[in-house]
């Protein structure tokens, strides 16, 4: 890792199991930047107590998280692969970012007021202060770049206000870190019943995890929204058909995903046999990545030695930043 130059770093939190949403928006980008960059990559656990605090699943879902990370192309050899709660300096980090960000800014919040809204009986201080142990993770290996999808948007605008805060009061440690894609665009991947975005814990049933067998794929991808097709030709595409030539981008050939365009615009389209394709296609893409995510997560002895080799190499980034944030705030007394 020591002669790659800028710094990468994400999360993905151990709430279930990882969809594809959580692929395009950020493993991809993961898989792709470890050749380039000084990779970080960690499973959110502290972050997931915010919104579940029941931890019966929880070392399951670590697991998973880490295998389907695995399985999908990141090598823990090429990256530092972690678990949040292995590198306590996060807390400290958190605590004294805490000091510089207010109540106002944080109820402003567009994630916190939905989850208000989602849970309104455990309206927790964590829940509030996501984006500042957000900010914590990211900054506390000084990264610039911050692989996730379009959802995360506005927690890296204020990880950057945040990070600007501790630079102007105590001194220049900190670069700005910014949301990246590949491609131009942050991705967002719908859900299949044109509501939403594909997700961990709501909409189970429109969203696509990466642990679906077969069938259960074709049923959900056939069960799509769809309607009886356009009478115009080339008309505008409503929300939810877009969402399924979005989908087939994602994983169908080029030749394919013409071929539909020009019957949509011809008036001949076949949502049916359109769907079908679909689903063969997201089977082709899912179940290698099912079959090498189930071997690696029965194996307990090795994905042990990936969270503590992992956590070894984030300890010793997180605490060179550390030292220099103490410093700065003369917090060094010997
Ligand atoms: P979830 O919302 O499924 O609980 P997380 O909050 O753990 O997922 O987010 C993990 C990563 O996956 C983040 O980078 C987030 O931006 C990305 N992500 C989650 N859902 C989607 C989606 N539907 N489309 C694109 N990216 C997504």
């Amino acid at each position: 890792m020591e002669n790659k130059q800028a710094i990468v770093m994400s999360g993905i939190r151990p709430t279930g199991f990882l969809h594809l949403g959580n692929y395009f928006g950020a493993v991809r980008n993961y898989v792709r930047m470890q050749e380039e960059y000084s990779c970080y990559f960690m499973v959110a656990d502290w972050h997931s107590l915010t919104t579940h605090p029941d931890t019966a699943t929880l070392k399951d879902h670590v697991k998973r998280v880490l295998a389907e990370n695995i399985a999908s192309g990141l090598d823990p050899e090429k990256v530092a692969l972690y678990c949040q709660s292995h590198v306590p300096e996060t807390a400290e980090l958190y605590l004294y970012l805490n000091m510089m960000a207010y109540k106002g800014e944080l109820e402003k919040t567009v994630s916190f007021k939905e989850k208000v809204r989602l849970q309104p009986d455990n309206v927790n201080a964590g829940l509030l202060t996501y984006p500042v142990l957000q900010t914590a993770d990211i900054i506390l290996h000084r990264a610039s770049y911050v692989p996730v999808g379009k959802d995360q948007e506005q927690h890296l605008e204020m990880a950057r206000t945040f990070a600007n805060r501790f630079n102007h009061r105590y001194g220049e440690i900190f670069p700005e870190p910014y949301a990246f894609n590949f491609g131009e665009e942050l991705v967002k991947v719908p859900s299949l019943d044109g509501a939403g975005k594909m997700s961990k814990s709501e909409n189970q049933l429109a969203t696509l995890y990466l642990a679906d067998d077969d069938e259960l794929i074709r049923k959900k991808v056939m069960k799509a929204k769809t309607d009886s097709g356009p009478t115009e030709p080339n008309s505008p595409k409503p929300d939810y058909i877009e969402n399924i030539f979005l989908l087939m981008r994602l994983v169908s050939e080029k030749e394919v995903i013409a071929k539909f365009e020009a019957d949509y615009n011809g008036c001949t389209i076949r949502y049916g046999d359109m769907k079908k394709q679909l689903a063969e296609d997201m089977v082709r893409f899912i179940s290698p990545i099912r079959a090498k995510a189930t071997d690696i997560k029965n194996d307990h002895k090795y994905l042990q030695d990936v969270m503590e080799k992992g956590a070894a190499k984030a300890r010793k980034s997180a605490q060179v930043t550390l030292a220099l944030v103490r410093e700065a705030m003369g917090l060094n007394y010997y």
